[in-house]
């Protein structure tokens, strides 16, 4: 153990803050982040750096030893700060509405709008009028068109819209809703939460897989303001089953005079069936059958920006848009704008081609091999080839992810990458710290590259990538 005075000499040749400051790594934070963000960076690297010789008390530290650890751990807390934030990655997990990693890629047209609408736009302005405009017109116009519904408004979230019909219809009222249908969407929106905040009473029918429309039916009384049938999204009760189509729940709804809603989540605005999703409801299908208020999410399958959609009778609908709360709910001029480019190519029928998310499930197993077969050719030609990665294709399946039809099976191609020494997880690292990051999934101790969630114009940065790991494996071999 070192004397108190000698230690006390030790600390005496730790950098000072302007020191530190002054340093190349601190003149880089500076720069990007300013002198008062910078010294509080310092302050803490200098604590970390007294803390740490004083549990090592036996390691004699000169000046210029500690300065340059000191700048190389400032160097690195900035590298880790950089890291925070929302950054442009490359999804290579085959999820394809992937909630941790911004759901829905957005269409090249909707990206544009959102660029053009940053400026000023004519968000509550009529360019034919001169005079005010309506706030979200037109994408509600579009999607009242492709829905079949009376009317459309556009707030937050689904989790928004949900918590704001039930809180104008229910609030002080009972709401139905069968047993099957309690379920928790994921992250923390669960159906009986969103209810009870609503300050509605939930009044629960049926059993958890059969619930008959008697059931409903003895349960409305003067107090029942609501009828609520909920998608089950990411959960499905199969085997023997039960439950009253929405025409029979909307029939009673009306002959009592109460309001059938129905949150469905995804959303599809085309045929699921055509991307092999068998048991996602089409909301075309829910208004027909007369349901009075429909909710969905824009960044599931309707492939646009995060939003929630309102959709029916416009006797609800208004009294929604006069509701104090929809203030509080409202999006903002990008989503709009989104949601418009989005909608504008369901009305062109070029979604299937415009759309990311309905363009990457409707991809065959045969075109994403394709693609995989050129992709690792390219990487194999690399200027400096990383020897020992193993590069193979594998079956295997794609999820729809966002809470979509759980059961689906999207049949995929995957590159499996290993390496004869290192690890999966050293190459899924090396991967995730590129300069654009690219999100693999680890199966077997082999990374898993799904192409279906990579778009073609993003597989050069999947290319970078590889070359960087080549790098960082010559200099760190073990
Ligand atoms: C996903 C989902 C929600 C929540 O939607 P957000 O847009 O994420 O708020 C609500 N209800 C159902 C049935 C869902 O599937």
């Amino acid at each position: 153990m070192q004397s108190t005075s000698a230690m006390n000499a030790v600390f005496r040749n730790l950098p000072s803050v302007d020191e530190l400051l002054r340093s190349r790594a601190g003149a880089v934070i500076v720069a990007a982040a300013g002198e008062r963000h910078a010294a509080e960076v310092v302050r803490m690297v200098i604590a970390e750096l007294r803390a740490e010789i004083s549990g090592d008390p036996s390691a004699a530290v000169t000046k210029a030893e500690l300065f340059e650890r000191a700048e190389s751990s400032l160097s690195e807390a900035w590298r880790t700060e950089m890291l925070t934030g929302s950054h442009r990655v490359i999804n290579a997990t085959g999820v394809v509405i992937h909630t941790n990693l911004g759901r829905a890629a957005l269409s090249v047209a909707a990206r544009k709008a959102i660029a053009d609408a940053a400026g000023y736009c004519t968000l509550e302005y009529d360019i034919s009028t001169g005079k005010r405009g309506k706030r979200g017109q037109r994408a509600e116009q579009f999607l009242a068109e492709l829905t079949g519904a009376e009317s459309v408004l556009i707030v937050n979230n689904c989790a928004a819209a949900a918590f704001f019909v039930l809180t104008a219809f229910g609030s002080g009222g009972e709401v139905i809703i069968s047993r099957g249908e309690m379920v928790e969407i994921g992250g923390d929106f669960r159906v009986p939460d969103v209810l009870s905040q609503s300050g509605a009473t939930l009044r629960e029918v049926g059993t958890t897989n059969r619930t008959k429309l008697a059931d409903y039916e003895k349960a409305i009384n003067d107090n029942t303001r609501v009828i609520l049938r909920v998608h089950p999204s990411n959960y499905r009760i199969v085997g023997f089953t039960a439950m009253p189509s929405l025409s029979e729940l909307a029939e009673l709804a009306h002959k009592k005079g109460i309001l059938l809603y129905e949150d469905i989540g995804s959303g599809a605005l085309i045929e699921p069936e055509k991307f092999g999703l068998t048991d996602e409801p089409l909301v075309n299908a829910s208004i027909a059958a007369g349901v009075d208020i429909v909710t969905f999410s824009g960044d599931k399958l309707l492939g646009g920006p995060q939003s929630g959609i309102i959709a029916g009778k416009k006797e609800y609908v208004e009294r929604l848009r006069k509701h104090p709360l929809y203030r509080a709910l409202r999006v903002d001029k990008l989503t709009y704008a989104a949601l418009e480019a989005t909608i504008e190519a369901y009305r062109r029928g070029t979604e299937t081609e415009e759309i990311p998310v309905l363009r990457m499930l409707a991809m065959s197993k045969d075109q994403i091999r394709e693609r995989a077969e050129k992709l690792i050719a390219s990487i194999q030609s690399l200027r400096s080839p990383i020897s020992d990665l193993k590069f193979e294709i594998v079956d295997g399946v794609s999820a729809v992810g966002g809470g979509a039809a759980p059961n689906v099976v999207l049949e995929t191609a995957l590159i499996a990458v290993s390496h004869a020494r290192l690890s999966a997880s050293r190459i899924e690292f090396a991967l995730r710290n590129a300069k654009t990051p690219v999100i693999t999934r680890i199966v077997d101790d082999r990374v898993i590259i799904d192409l279906r969630t990579v778009s073609e114009d993003d597989e050069s940065e999947i290319l970078k990538a590889f070359e960087s790991v080549s790098r960082s494996f010559v200099r760190n071999p073990a």
